[in-house]
């Protein structure tokens, strides 16, 4: 259904051309080769997404594991996102209390982080701020080895609970339409589980509807 969609949309832009319902060169077609467009952009989104939990869930990811400085990853992440908050109207703060190195995958730290970030910026409203902490915790293994727990905090709508308990499966957009307008394939979330089971760590959220939410890993 997900590429069923987008692919239905392009084959009638083309159809419509084809045909000669519509000249090529005309307003009207202009309007739909851009609908064509983003219907492209979008499959090659899910495609690529797909591809990724696909090579995670199979282990052929291959993982580069070293030492960290997770503050220094969180402020390099929330400088590439600076754009997209400033589009959004979005402020980002980073709290970082104290030094921590941590043992995982820069990159896929980085897109543990972003998917987090960005989900967030795209949720809040104009003017709120998106907040990322960083701190120490005790991890779940019997150890209790010292860990690191990430959270991003946003004031946006928040999730019921039964959002909440499909959150992180595949294709999952609690409101589709308005999710698939900001861009999102509903497979982030997963991926980030699946990354985050790499590292042997726990991700999670807690939200209250009308307040807004808080994802941690
Ligand atoms: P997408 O690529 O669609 O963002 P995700 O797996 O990252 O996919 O998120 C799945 C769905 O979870 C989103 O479409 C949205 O409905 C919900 N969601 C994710 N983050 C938030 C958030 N910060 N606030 C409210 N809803 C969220």
């Amino acid at each position: 259904h997900e590429l069923r969609t987008p692919l239905t949309s392009i084959r009638a832009v083309l159809g419509l051309i084809e045909e000669g319902v519509v000249e090529p060169d005309s307003d009207e077609a202009k309007e739909l080769f851009q609908v064509a467009r983003i219907s492209t952009d979008r499959l090659i989104r899910l495609i690529n997404d797909m591809l990724d939990l696909k090579k995670i869930e199979a282990g052929k990811m291959e993982m580069l594991f070293e030492d960290i400085e997770a503050g220094d990853l969180v402020n390099d992440c929330l400088r590439s996102l600076a754009g997209m908050a400033e589009e959004h109207k979005v402020n980002l703060v980073a709290e970082i209390e104290g030094h921590f190195v941590i043992y995982g995958d820069r990159d896929k730290t980085t897109q543990i982080l972003t998917n987090l970030v960005s989900n967030a910026v795209k949720f809040s409203p104009e003017n709120q701020s998106v907040i990322v902490r960083v701190r120490p915790t005790k991890g779940k293994t019997p150890s209790k080895t010292e860990m690191v727990r990430f959270e991003v905090a946003d004031k946006g709508p928040g999730i019921n609970e039964e959002g909440l308990s499909k959150l992180f499966e595949k294709f999952q957009q609690l409101d589709s339409s308005d999710s698939r307008e900001k861009g999102g394939t509903g497979l982030g979330l997963a991926i980030s589980k699946a990354l985050v089971d790499k590292h042997n760590g726990d991700i999670g959220v807690y939200s209250t509807v009308g307040e807004g939410s808080t994802f941690w890993f």
